[in-house]
């Protein structure tokens, strides 16, 4: 086991929180839209209001995502140093407890590709709400046009709830991922940000190693009963070139281990033989 078993939910949790909030706050816009009498400024003061909640979301949730990056390498090096015996506790370890260069980089790398993420995440949200608001004026207005013809109030009632079904959909489905699942966008940014943290966790806990000249680890056991079974308690190494029959750690398949929502950890061995 590692020494340190880091829980990134509260990380995720006020990530999540932040992207519901903003969400919950865009329906409020949409609701607010006055379906019967639909007008063009109308339409541009929502559009307004809901990309400056956004460009409010992007800002919290890039702070938000640098911090919970930061945080998670540091775990990694933390548990580096005391399983290394470097220090006994996590409160000598945090006292020592630094970025080397290869970890600053990466550190610096992991936060702007998860940010690079989550504005994608919420583009795709403002792309869907653009097109949906222009598709339900259309209607609105073509409902307008036949008003006094055959719209009587129930008519225009259910009209009206369509069209506000369609604009919290239009939120609500923001992201396809790249094997064409819908995603709500809190859960694409949960699973994001926990994977971008241990993925940190376990590059920074490899770099500092190898900055110890230690070329092993070993993968954690919690008893998984997904494929990474498998590999619970094995030995990789962090080079190719290391000496002995252990997998190189970037050679292993990346759908048996270290997946999305996966909690298995590297802790670092200078003798692999004796694990
Ligand atoms: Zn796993």
């Amino acid at each position: 086991m590692p020494e340190v078993m880091p829980n990134y939910d509260y990380d995720s949790e006020l990530l999540v929180k932040a992207y519901q909030k903003a969400i919950d706050d865009i329906l409020r816009e949409l609701e607010r839209m006055d379906l019967s009498e639909f007008s063009r400024a109308n339409q541009l003061s929502t559009l307004k209001s809901v990309g400056e909640i956004l460009n409010g979301l992007n800002k919290e949730a890039g702070e938000l995502a640098k911090l919970s990056i930061e945080k998670a390498a540091k775990d990694g090096v933390i548990n580096t140093i005391i399983s290394l015996g470097v220090v006994e506790t996590v409160a000598e370890a945090e006292n020592i407890v630094a970025f080397n260069r290869v970890n600053k980089e990466l550190v610096k790398a992991v936060v702007a590709d998860t940010q690079k993420d989550l504005l994608a995440c919420s583009l795709n949200v403002d792309k869907k709400v653009r097109a949906t608001v222009q598709k339900v004026s259309v209607e609105v207005m073509r409902n307008n046009l036949t008003r006094g013809i055959n719209a009587t109030a129930t008519l225009r009632r259910d009209i009206t709830a369509e069209l506000r079904k369609q604009l919290g959909e239009s939120v609500n489905t923001g992201i396809i991922d790249a094997a064409g699942r819908k995603w709500r966008p809190e859960k694409y940014v949960n699973v994001l940000v926990r994977s971008k943290m241990m993925e940190a966790h376990k590059e920074a806990t490899i770099n500092e190693a190898l900055s110890r000249e230690v070329l092993y680890g070993v993968i954690s056991k919690h008893g998984a009963k997904d494929k990474c079974a498998a590999w619970e308690g094995k030995v990789v190494k962090f080079t190719r070139g290391a000496p002995g029959d252990y997998v190189y750690i970037g050679d292993l398949p990346k759908n048996e281990i270290f997946h999305p929502f996966c909690r298995h950890l590297i802790t670092p061995k200078r003798k692999p033989e004796r694990v």
